[in-house]
Protein backbone atom coordinates (compact mmCIF):
# COMPACT_ATOMS: atom_id res chain seq x y z
CA UNK A 1 0.00 0.00 0.00
CA UNK A 2 1.32 3.62 -0.73
CA UNK A 3 2.05 5.48 2.45
CA UNK A 4 -0.73 8.57 2.36
CA UNK A 5 -1.41 11.36 5.13
CA UNK A 6 -3.43 9.14 7.05
CA UNK A 7 -2.14 6.13 9.51
CA UNK A 8 -4.87 4.12 9.62
CA UNK A 9 -4.11 0.63 9.37
CA UNK A 10 -1.98 1.37 12.07
CA UNK A 11 -4.75 2.77 14.10
CA UNK A 12 -6.79 -0.07 13.53
CA UNK A 13 -4.32 -2.43 14.70
CA UNK A 14 -3.28 -0.49 17.95
CA UNK A 15 -7.60 -0.61 18.06
CA UNK A 16 -7.45 -4.54 17.83
CA UNK A 17 -4.45 -5.15 20.39
CA UNK A 18 -5.94 -2.91 22.98
CA UNK A 19 -9.00 -5.18 22.75
CA UNK A 20 -11.08 -1.86 21.05
CA UNK A 21 -11.67 -2.34 17.71
CA UNK A 22 -15.30 -1.79 16.76
CA UNK A 23 -17.25 -3.60 13.90
CA UNK A 24 -21.06 -3.14 13.20
CA UNK A 25 -23.20 -6.29 13.17
CA UNK A 26 -26.30 -6.21 10.82
CA UNK A 27 -29.56 -7.39 11.56
CA UNK A 28 -31.18 -9.04 9.02
CA UNK A 29 -34.86 -8.84 10.82
CA UNK A 30 -35.87 -7.39 13.90
CA UNK A 31 -39.20 -8.54 15.41
CA UNK A 32 -40.20 -6.82 18.70
CA UNK A 33 -37.11 -7.61 21.38
CA UNK A 34 -36.40 -10.42 19.26
CA UNK A 35 -33.77 -9.95 15.91
CA UNK A 36 -31.61 -11.93 13.64
CA UNK A 37 -28.33 -11.56 12.67
CA UNK A 38 -26.27 -14.27 10.55
CA UNK A 39 -28.84 -16.78 11.02
CA UNK A 40 -29.24 -16.78 14.63
CA UNK A 41 -32.11 -15.18 16.68
CA UNK A 42 -30.78 -12.97 19.76
CA UNK A 43 -33.06 -11.13 22.68
CA UNK A 44 -32.22 -7.82 22.35
CA UNK A 45 -30.76 -6.32 25.81
CA UNK A 46 -29.29 -3.35 23.99
CA UNK A 47 -31.67 -0.68 22.49
CA UNK A 48 -32.58 2.60 23.37
CA UNK A 49 -36.50 1.76 22.13
CA UNK A 50 -37.80 1.84 25.91
CA UNK A 51 -41.31 1.80 25.07
CA UNK A 52 -40.85 -0.59 22.13
CA UNK A 53 -42.34 2.76 20.28
CA UNK A 54 -40.60 2.05 17.03
CA UNK A 55 -42.83 -0.71 16.38
CA UNK A 56 -46.03 0.35 17.57
CA UNK A 57 -48.92 0.50 15.10
CA UNK A 58 -49.94 3.82 15.54
CA UNK A 59 -46.71 5.15 14.79
CA UNK A 60 -46.12 2.84 12.22
CA UNK A 61 -49.41 4.01 10.07
CA UNK A 62 -48.54 7.69 10.95
CA UNK A 63 -45.37 7.14 9.00
CA UNK A 64 -47.11 5.56 6.32
CA UNK A 65 -49.76 8.60 5.98
CA UNK A 66 -47.12 11.06 6.26
CA UNK A 67 -45.14 9.54 3.25
CA UNK A 68 -48.72 9.38 1.53
CA UNK A 69 -49.46 13.18 2.13
CA UNK A 70 -45.22 14.75 1.83
CA UNK A 71 -43.84 11.99 0.05
CA UNK A 72 -40.20 10.62 1.11
CA UNK A 73 -38.04 13.81 1.92
CA UNK A 74 -38.30 17.14 2.75
CA UNK A 75 -36.15 18.19 -0.25
CA UNK A 76 -34.66 21.15 1.27
CA UNK A 77 -32.75 22.86 4.42
CA UNK A 78 -35.32 24.17 6.83
CA UNK A 79 -34.78 28.23 5.38
CA UNK A 80 -34.75 27.49 1.65
CA UNK A 81 -38.11 25.31 0.78
CA UNK A 82 -37.52 22.45 3.85
CA UNK A 83 -40.02 23.12 6.70
CA UNK A 84 -43.21 22.26 6.52
CA UNK A 85 -46.90 22.38 8.21
CA UNK A 86 -45.72 18.84 9.44
CA UNK A 87 -42.37 20.30 11.03
CA UNK A 88 -44.48 22.94 12.31
CA UNK A 89 -46.81 20.94 14.05
CA UNK A 90 -44.57 18.45 15.70
CA UNK A 91 -42.97 21.93 16.81
CA UNK A 92 -46.11 23.43 18.43
CA UNK A 93 -46.69 19.74 20.16
CA UNK A 94 -43.74 19.49 21.73
CA UNK A 95 -43.57 22.90 23.54
CA UNK A 96 -47.00 22.75 24.37
CA UNK A 97 -46.28 19.23 26.47
CA UNK A 98 -43.06 20.32 27.82
CA UNK A 99 -44.14 24.00 28.51
CA UNK A 100 -41.78 25.92 26.29
CA UNK A 101 -42.12 28.91 24.37
CA UNK A 102 -40.53 27.46 21.00
CA UNK A 103 -39.03 24.10 19.73
CA UNK A 104 -37.11 23.44 16.82
CA UNK A 105 -36.11 19.99 14.87
CA UNK A 106 -32.76 18.47 14.26
CA UNK A 107 -32.12 15.01 11.75
CA UNK A 108 -30.47 13.95 14.63
CA UNK A 109 -28.97 14.52 18.49
CA UNK A 110 -25.30 14.79 17.38
CA UNK A 111 -26.70 17.76 15.10
CA UNK A 112 -28.80 19.27 17.98
CA UNK A 113 -25.56 19.33 20.85
CA UNK A 114 -23.10 20.28 17.52
CA UNK A 115 -25.86 23.27 16.83
CA UNK A 116 -26.34 24.62 20.33
CA UNK A 117 -22.78 24.84 21.99
CA UNK A 118 -21.20 26.02 18.41
CA UNK A 119 -23.78 29.23 17.52
CA UNK A 120 -23.98 29.95 21.08
CA UNK A 121 -20.21 29.77 22.22
CA UNK A 122 -17.40 32.13 21.36
CA UNK A 123 -13.95 32.71 22.44
CA UNK A 124 -14.65 34.35 25.46
CA UNK A 125 -17.17 32.03 26.75
CA UNK A 126 -16.63 28.40 28.67
CA UNK A 127 -18.99 25.23 28.62
CA UNK A 128 -18.88 23.85 32.38
CA UNK A 129 -19.72 19.86 31.51
CA UNK A 130 -20.12 16.51 33.49
CA UNK A 131 -17.50 14.16 32.65
CA UNK A 132 -19.87 11.15 31.88
CA UNK A 133 -21.88 14.19 28.97
CA UNK A 134 -22.77 12.02 25.77
CA UNK A 135 -19.75 12.23 22.63
CA UNK A 136 -21.68 14.56 20.73
CA UNK A 137 -21.80 17.31 24.04
CA UNK A 138 -17.78 16.68 24.78
CA UNK A 139 -17.04 16.72 21.18
CA UNK A 140 -18.59 19.89 20.34
CA UNK A 141 -17.31 21.86 23.22
CA UNK A 142 -13.48 20.75 22.82
CA UNK A 143 -13.38 20.82 19.19
CA UNK A 144 -15.35 24.86 19.21
CA UNK A 145 -12.97 27.57 20.02
CA UNK A 146 -14.65 28.39 23.45
CA UNK A 147 -12.99 26.76 26.47
CA UNK A 148 -14.53 23.84 27.97
CA UNK A 149 -14.29 22.61 31.94
CA UNK A 150 -15.24 19.55 33.00
CA UNK A 151 -16.81 18.59 36.38
CA UNK A 152 -16.73 15.15 38.31
CA UNK A 153 -19.60 13.63 37.55
CA UNK A 154 -22.73 14.83 39.28
CA UNK A 155 -20.77 16.93 41.75
CA UNK A 156 -22.13 20.12 41.89
CA UNK A 157 -19.82 21.64 44.49
CA UNK A 158 -16.66 20.77 42.33
CA UNK A 159 -18.79 22.74 39.19
CA UNK A 160 -19.51 25.57 42.00
CA UNK A 161 -15.56 25.63 42.33
CA UNK A 162 -15.20 25.91 38.47
CA UNK A 163 -17.69 28.40 37.67
CA UNK A 164 -17.03 32.05 36.65
CA UNK A 165 -20.02 34.67 36.42
CA UNK A 166 -21.95 35.20 33.26
CA UNK A 167 -19.84 33.73 31.22
CA UNK A 168 -20.93 30.48 29.75
CA UNK A 169 -23.49 27.53 29.24
CA UNK A 170 -23.53 24.17 32.06
CA UNK A 171 -24.33 21.02 30.65
CA UNK A 172 -25.70 18.24 31.54
CA UNK A 173 -27.63 15.09 30.53
CA UNK A 174 -31.09 13.89 32.53
CA UNK A 175 -30.40 10.33 32.65
CA UNK A 176 -26.61 9.18 32.07
CA UNK A 177 -26.85 7.22 28.91
CA UNK A 178 -23.85 4.72 30.23
CA UNK A 179 -24.50 4.84 33.93
CA UNK A 180 -28.58 5.35 34.34
CA UNK A 181 -28.49 7.50 36.78
CA UNK A 182 -29.84 11.50 37.12
CA UNK A 183 -28.41 14.81 37.22
CA UNK A 184 -29.30 16.59 40.00
CA UNK A 185 -31.41 19.20 38.01
CA UNK A 186 -32.75 21.73 41.24
CA UNK A 187 -29.32 21.95 42.01
CA UNK A 188 -27.91 22.94 38.54
CA UNK A 189 -30.06 25.70 38.10
CA UNK A 190 -30.11 27.00 41.50
CA UNK A 191 -26.07 27.37 40.19
CA UNK A 192 -27.04 28.69 37.11
CA UNK A 193 -29.00 30.71 38.49
CA UNK A 194 -26.80 32.23 41.24
CA UNK A 195 -23.75 32.62 38.39
CA UNK A 196 -25.68 34.17 35.86
CA UNK A 197 -24.69 31.26 33.74
CA UNK A 198 -26.85 29.62 31.19
CA UNK A 199 -27.62 25.83 31.85
CA UNK A 200 -28.53 23.04 29.49
CA UNK A 201 -29.80 19.65 29.96
CA UNK A 202 -29.99 16.90 27.18
CA UNK A 203 -32.86 14.46 27.98
CA UNK A 204 -31.96 11.91 25.59
CA UNK A 205 -33.14 9.49 28.04
CA UNK A 206 -35.38 10.78 30.36
CA UNK A 207 -37.83 12.33 27.75
CA UNK A 208 -41.26 9.89 27.14
CA UNK A 209 -40.26 7.22 30.02
CA UNK A 210 -40.09 9.43 33.16
CA UNK A 211 -42.12 12.14 34.55
CA UNK A 212 -45.95 12.58 34.63
CA UNK A 213 -47.20 12.32 30.74
CA UNK A 214 -43.67 11.69 30.27
CA UNK A 215 -42.40 14.85 30.29
CA UNK A 216 -38.76 13.70 31.30
CA UNK A 217 -36.41 13.87 34.18
CA UNK A 218 -37.32 17.65 35.03
CA UNK A 219 -40.69 16.60 35.77
CA UNK A 220 -39.91 13.84 37.54
CA UNK A 221 -37.61 15.68 40.05
CA UNK A 222 -40.49 17.89 40.23
CA UNK A 223 -37.67 20.90 38.41
CA UNK A 224 -40.30 21.25 35.86
CA UNK A 225 -41.96 24.81 36.52
CA UNK A 226 -38.90 26.63 35.60
CA UNK A 227 -37.27 25.62 32.26
CA UNK A 228 -33.92 25.00 31.82
CA UNK A 229 -32.31 27.73 29.12
CA UNK A 230 -31.56 24.97 26.72
CA UNK A 231 -33.66 21.90 26.72
CA UNK A 232 -32.43 19.11 24.24
CA UNK A 233 -34.03 15.35 23.64
CA UNK A 234 -33.96 13.10 20.53
CA UNK A 235 -36.61 10.92 19.23
CA UNK A 236 -34.46 7.93 18.75
CA UNK A 237 -35.70 6.56 22.18
CA UNK A 238 -38.31 6.35 24.12
CA UNK A 239 -40.06 8.22 21.08
CA UNK A 240 -39.22 5.48 18.50
CA UNK A 241 -38.82 7.37 15.14
CA UNK A 242 -35.07 9.69 15.06
CA UNK A 243 -34.02 13.09 15.30
CA UNK A 244 -33.81 15.68 18.04
CA UNK A 245 -35.64 19.14 19.27
CA UNK A 246 -34.32 21.86 20.91
CA UNK A 247 -36.26 23.99 23.08
CA UNK A 248 -36.47 27.66 25.01
CA UNK A 249 -37.59 30.92 24.65
CA UNK A 250 -38.87 32.05 21.02
CA UNK A 251 -35.45 33.87 21.36
CA UNK A 252 -33.23 31.51 21.66
CA UNK A 253 -34.65 29.60 18.88
CA UNK A 254 -34.89 32.20 16.24
CA UNK A 255 -31.17 33.10 17.00
CA UNK A 256 -30.25 29.11 16.11
CA UNK A 257 -32.57 29.28 13.25
CA UNK A 258 -30.00 32.30 11.91
CA UNK A 259 -27.07 31.31 13.34
CA UNK A 260 -26.74 27.89 13.49
CA UNK A 261 -24.78 26.32 10.45
CA UNK A 262 -25.91 22.74 11.58
CA UNK A 263 -29.22 24.03 10.96
CA UNK A 264 -29.43 26.05 8.14
CA UNK A 265 -27.29 24.24 6.12
CA UNK A 266 -28.42 20.92 6.28
CA UNK A 267 -31.77 19.10 4.48
CA UNK A 268 -34.31 18.81 7.07
CA UNK A 269 -36.02 15.65 8.55
CA UNK A 270 -38.33 14.30 5.67
CA UNK A 271 -42.44 15.56 6.58
CA UNK A 272 -43.42 12.01 7.25
CA UNK A 273 -40.89 11.30 9.88
CA UNK A 274 -42.57 14.72 11.55
CA UNK A 275 -45.81 13.26 10.99
CA UNK A 276 -44.84 9.71 12.76
CA UNK A 277 -42.75 11.39 15.82
CA UNK A 278 -45.73 13.71 16.13
CA UNK A 279 -48.19 10.64 16.76
CA UNK A 280 -45.26 9.12 19.05
CA UNK A 281 -45.71 12.30 21.08
CA UNK A 282 -49.11 12.30 21.41
CA UNK A 283 -49.23 8.53 22.37
CA UNK A 284 -46.29 9.12 24.41
CA UNK A 285 -48.15 11.29 26.57
CA UNK A 286 -50.82 8.64 27.54
CA UNK A 287 -48.62 5.51 27.85
CA UNK A 288 -48.26 5.05 31.37
CA UNK A 289 -48.74 1.37 30.96
CA UNK A 290 -45.64 1.14 28.96
CA UNK A 291 -43.50 3.08 31.51
CA UNK A 292 -45.09 0.93 34.10
CA UNK A 293 -43.93 -2.37 32.35
CA UNK A 294 -40.59 -0.93 32.16
CA UNK A 295 -40.51 0.09 35.67
CA UNK A 296 -41.87 -3.54 36.52
CA UNK A 297 -38.96 -5.46 33.94
CA UNK A 298 -36.27 -3.05 35.82
CA UNK A 299 -37.24 -4.00 39.50
CA UNK A 300 -36.77 -7.50 38.57
CA UNK A 301 -34.00 -7.13 36.88
CA UNK A 302 -32.32 -5.89 39.92
CA UNK A 303 -33.73 -7.82 42.11
CA UNK A 304 -32.71 -11.21 40.36
CA UNK A 305 -29.43 -9.69 40.25
CA UNK A 306 -29.19 -8.42 43.54
CA UNK A 307 -29.79 -12.38 44.85
CA UNK A 308 -27.57 -13.32 42.33
CA UNK A 309 -24.56 -11.20 43.91
CA UNK A 310 -24.25 -9.79 40.49
CA UNK A 311 -22.39 -5.91 41.05
CA UNK A 312 -25.08 -3.14 40.03
CA UNK A 313 -24.50 0.63 39.38
CA UNK A 314 -26.98 2.93 41.80
CA UNK A 315 -29.12 3.32 38.61
CA UNK A 316 -32.97 3.34 38.84
CA UNK A 317 -33.72 3.81 35.02
CA UNK A 318 -34.03 1.75 32.09
CA UNK A 319 -29.83 1.36 32.01
CA UNK A 320 -28.47 -1.20 33.65
CA UNK A 321 -25.09 -1.01 33.27
CA UNK A 322 -23.12 -3.82 34.74
CA UNK A 323 -18.95 -3.00 35.51
CA UNK A 324 -16.57 -5.42 34.60
CA UNK A 325 -13.21 -2.93 34.77
CA UNK A 326 -11.19 -4.45 31.63
CA UNK A 327 -12.24 -4.00 28.51
CA UNK A 328 -11.20 -8.01 27.22
CA UNK A 329 -13.35 -9.68 29.70
CA UNK A 330 -16.28 -7.28 29.38
CA UNK A 331 -15.93 -8.21 25.53
CA UNK A 332 -15.50 -11.83 26.67
CA UNK A 333 -18.57 -12.11 28.90
CA UNK A 334 -20.31 -9.93 25.88
CA UNK A 335 -19.77 -13.04 23.58
CA UNK A 336 -20.52 -15.34 25.59
CA UNK A 337 -23.71 -14.04 26.31
CA UNK A 338 -24.13 -13.57 22.34
CA UNK A 339 -23.03 -17.63 22.34
CA UNK A 340 -26.63 -17.99 24.82
CA UNK A 341 -28.92 -15.80 22.38
CA UNK A 342 -28.48 -12.27 24.29
CA UNK A 343 -27.69 -9.32 22.77
CA UNK A 344 -25.84 -7.32 25.16
CA UNK A 345 -23.26 -4.45 24.28
CA UNK A 346 -20.21 -4.18 25.88
CA UNK A 347 -19.19 -0.62 26.34
CA UNK A 348 -15.43 0.42 26.18
CA UNK A 349 -13.03 3.61 26.31
CA UNK A 350 -13.51 5.96 24.70
CA UNK A 351 -17.11 5.57 24.83
CA UNK A 352 -16.75 4.92 29.02
CA UNK A 353 -13.71 6.11 31.23
CA UNK A 354 -10.66 4.15 31.29
CA UNK A 355 -10.79 0.94 33.45
CA UNK A 356 -14.95 1.00 33.54
CA UNK A 357 -15.59 -1.31 30.62
CA UNK A 358 -19.37 -2.51 31.27
CA UNK A 359 -21.86 -4.35 29.78
CA UNK A 360 -25.14 -2.10 29.05
CA UNK A 361 -27.96 -3.89 29.26
CA UNK A 362 -31.25 -1.69 28.45
CA UNK A 363 -34.51 -3.16 29.71
CA UNK A 364 -37.72 -1.95 27.66
CA UNK A 365 -41.49 -2.31 28.18
CA UNK A 366 -41.42 -5.44 25.39
CA UNK A 367 -39.69 -7.61 27.41
CA UNK A 368 -41.47 -10.20 29.06
CA UNK A 369 -40.65 -11.66 32.82
CA UNK A 370 -39.22 -15.32 31.10
CA UNK A 371 -36.84 -13.01 28.96
CA UNK A 372 -35.37 -11.29 32.08
CA UNK A 373 -35.09 -14.21 33.62
CA UNK A 374 -33.32 -16.08 31.45
CA UNK A 375 -31.02 -13.11 30.95
CA UNK A 376 -29.71 -13.08 34.30
CA UNK A 377 -29.65 -16.90 34.49
CA UNK A 378 -27.06 -17.04 31.57
CA UNK A 379 -25.19 -13.77 32.78
CA UNK A 380 -24.61 -14.99 36.57
CA UNK A 381 -23.02 -18.34 35.08
CA UNK A 382 -21.11 -16.48 32.04
CA UNK A 383 -19.75 -14.38 34.92
CA UNK A 384 -17.97 -16.60 36.92
CA UNK A 385 -16.61 -18.18 33.90
CA UNK A 386 -15.64 -14.60 31.97
CA UNK A 387 -14.77 -12.10 34.60
CA UNK A 388 -12.05 -12.07 37.61
CA UNK A 389 -9.07 -9.84 39.22
C1 LIG B 1 -28.39 9.33 21.66
C2 LIG B 1 -27.91 10.56 22.29
C3 LIG B 1 -27.60 11.70 21.55
C4 LIG B 1 -27.54 11.66 20.06
O1 LIG B 1 -28.78 11.58 19.50
P1 LIG B 1 -28.95 10.97 18.03
O2 LIG B 1 -30.29 11.37 17.62
O3 LIG B 1 -28.79 9.49 18.20
O4 LIG B 1 -27.86 11.56 17.19
C5 LIG B 1 -27.30 12.87 22.22
N1 LIG B 1 -27.25 12.90 23.56
C6 LIG B 1 -27.50 11.81 24.32
C7 LIG B 1 -27.42 11.91 25.79
C8 LIG B 1 -27.82 10.61 23.70
O5 LIG B 1 -28.04 9.52 24.42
Amino acid sequence: MVDGPFSLASALQARQEQGLLRARNCSAQVIGTRMVVDGREYINFSSNDYLGASQNPLIRSAWQAGLASWGAGSGASPLVTGYTAAHRELEEAIAEWLNVEAVMLFSSGFAANQAVIKSLLAAEHTVWQDRLNHASLQEAGSQHCCRMRRFRHNDLAHLAALLAPAQGLIVSEGVFSMDGDQAPCAGLQALARQSKNWWMLDDAHGLGVHGTNGRGTLAYQGVGSEQPDVLMATFGKALGTAGAFVAGRRELIDYLVNFSRDYVYSTHMPPAQAVATLAAVRWVQSADEPRAQLQAAVRRFRQGAHALGLPLLPSETAIQPLLVGDSLQAMTLADAMRARGFWISAMRPPTVPKGEARLRITLTAAHDEQQVDAMLQALVQEWSRCVHD
